[in-house]
């Protein structure tokens, strides 16, 4: 089984929860090993999940000011549309 870089990209959060099946899971590590793209990638959303679970809970939600939150959605389309 070859997995590509989207592959990865698509399996993230099964890989950090480690539910993958084993043989899957010795792909992606494989892969992982050998793409230093994917290993910054797998690096990167590790750290971002051990920092958003060490913040305080908050226990309301603050609206957006209206001009940040269009240019935040901006941003997200243009990213969304340069992915791999
Ligand atoms: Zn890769």
């Amino acid at each position: 089984m070859n997995l590509s870089c989207q592959d990865v990209t698509d399996l993230l959060a099964e890989i950090f929860d480690r539910s993958l099946p084993v043989e899957v899971q010795t792909f992606v590590e494989r892969h992982v090993h050998t793409c230093p793209d994917c290993g910054h990638r797998v690096d990167t959303y590790r750290a971002t999940v051990v920092i958003s679970r060490s913040l305080p809970k908050c226990d309301r939600l603050v609206p957006l000011p209206p001009a940040f939150e269009e240019r935040l959605r901006t941003l997200l389309r243009h990213a969304e549309s340069r992915q791999c």
